[in-house]
């Protein structure tokens, strides 16, 4: 028997939601409520120096007023240290990470040495992804944290071999890691676990069965994979969708003028209006026509989203009443 759907929606309160992750959380919404599933909110608040001050309630807020809803409170990342620790722990006794005194300079520079077998290579901060760790501490042992003077983050060690995993929208992906940011981090130097290391623990005690986000994380995703190995956790399926870009195809950002889900509403647009530009891009609707999530459930078919990014443009903008300014 199919173990019960449990999906999640988990906002950075980073800054406040706009279009791009409204269409990702919509879609995770309706692929969990068109299975009958659970779906549950998640804080991703443990980047602490990014967090800004009330982005937890606006997140909150946004997501209610799109028609998005989710069972039980939210589940928030810094009131979860100890598992995160414990986490840790469990990777130390198994020395699959070790200290790394590196600091982000001399990552870089190191990476941005001419080397051959780089050339061919996408530009890794075109995927928000770190540069290429050189190695430079890999033979350090665990036990040789309690010597060093220099602030110290911990890096898994991943393997010399390329993964594969299958992705519930984008297919079958392989990453080779070595070749895609080497070594990676699972607790920074400031004391906090990585992003990585948070979301495996908190997945997998979630009880989560199916990841949907956004494709800018297919290179995390064998990261996770090796974590959930490594921690011996049940891992959820993968489902990364479409980013929404701007007309110069780069994600949606403040560059492309003001999209927030807060600026529209005051803007006098409506969740419906909103709603319903979204199902447009996403093959759901024949005409950009207001909409309501709930209405959409009959409609919603995951195979139907387009597999290129969605280019929100201004025009498209000016459909659902909204002038853009830069
Ligand atoms: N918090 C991340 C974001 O807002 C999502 C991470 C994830 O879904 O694993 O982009
Ligand atoms: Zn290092």
């Amino acid at each position: 028997m199919a173990e019960p759907y449990r999906g999640r929606l988990a906002p950075s309160p980073t800054g406040a939601q706009h279009l791009g992750n409204a269409r990702t959380y919509l879609i995770a919404w309706l692929r969990a409520r068109s299975l009958g599933g659970h779906l549950a909110l998640r804080l991703e608040d443990i980047d602490s120096p990014r967090v800004k001050p009330g982005a937890a309630e606006q997140a909150y807020e946004d997501l209610r007023w799109l028609g998005l809803d989710w069972e039980s409170s939210p589940v928030v990342q810094t009131q979860r240290l100890p598992l995160y620790q414990q986490a840790l722990a469990q990777l130390q006794a198994r020395e699959l990470v070790y200290p790394c005194t590196c600091t982000r300079s001399d990552v870089e520079r190191a990476a941005s040495a001419p080397h051959e077998s780089e050339r061919a290579r996408p530009d890794p901060a075109a995927m928000h992804e770190p540069p290429t760790y050189p190695g430079t501490c890999a033979s350090r042992r665990v036990a040789d944290a309690e010597a060093l003077i220099r602030p110290f983050c911990w890096r898994f060690r991943v393997p010399a071999h390329a993964s594969t995993f299958s992705d519930g929208f984008a297919g079958p992906i392989t990453v080779d890691l070595c070749q895609q940011g080497g070594d990676f981090v699972v607790w920074k130097t400031v004391g906090t676990p990585a992003y990585q290391l948070a979301v495996v623990v908190d997945d997998a005690a979630m009880g989560i069965t199916e990841v949907v986000r956004g494709d800018d994380l297919i290179p995390s995703t064998p990261r996770q994979l090796l974590l959930y190995d490594a921690l011996g956790l049940h891992t959820p399926a993968f489902v990364h969708v479409p980013l929404v870009v701007g007309p110069d195809g780069r994600r949606l950002a403040k560059r492309h003028g003001d999209t927030r889900l807060s600026t529209l509403r005051e803007a006098g647009v409506s969740a419906e209006a909103i709603v319903g530009l979204l199902a447009w891009s996403c093959g759901w609707l024949d005409a950009i026509q207001p909409v309501s999530a709930r209405e959409l459930l009959p409609r919603f078919r995951l195979e139907s989203i387009p597999r290129q990014p969605f280019i929100l443009t201004p025009r498209l903008l000016r459909q659902i009443g909204y002038e853009v300014s830069a």
